[in-house]
């Protein structure tokens, strides 16, 4: 999967499409996000022992993960990204439209670090 929890993505399709939200949980099985605020939908509840009054609970529903791109602040949209070695060996995502770096992944490696 191409973003991971707390990732800030853009939403590319449905009535959300252009959002920006913050990915809550990502479902790599049936590769979908549910992103903060988007694809928002109520369920309706009967009144049972737990909750006597019943009504409408909203909740965010898991939207395809090929429909979020991850949000660049320098481009100030969503866009593609790339992964990359920076100079002191960590892996890192960046932008594939400003080159800036969108954050490090995992520990960083002596190997690939630039003497
Ligand atoms: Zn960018």
């Amino acid at each position: 999967m191409h973003v991971k929890k707390d990732d800030i993505v853009q939403i590319l399709t449905g009535d959300d499409r252009g959002t920006t939200g913050r990915v809550l949980r990502t479902l790599p099985d049936v590769n979908k996000v549910v992103v903060e605020g988007v694809n928002r939908v109520y369920k309706h509840l009967k009144p049972n022992r737990r909750n006597a009054q019943g009504g409408r609970l909203s909740k965010e529903m898991p939207v395809a993960a090929s429909n979020v791109l991850l949000y660049c602040s320098t481009c100030r949209r969503g866009v593609r990204l790339g992964h990359r070695y920076a100079d002191d060996g960590h892996k890192e995502r960046f932008c594939r439209e400003c080159k800036n770096s969108l954050g490090a992944l995992g520990k960083a490696r002596a190997s690939y670090a630039k003497k």
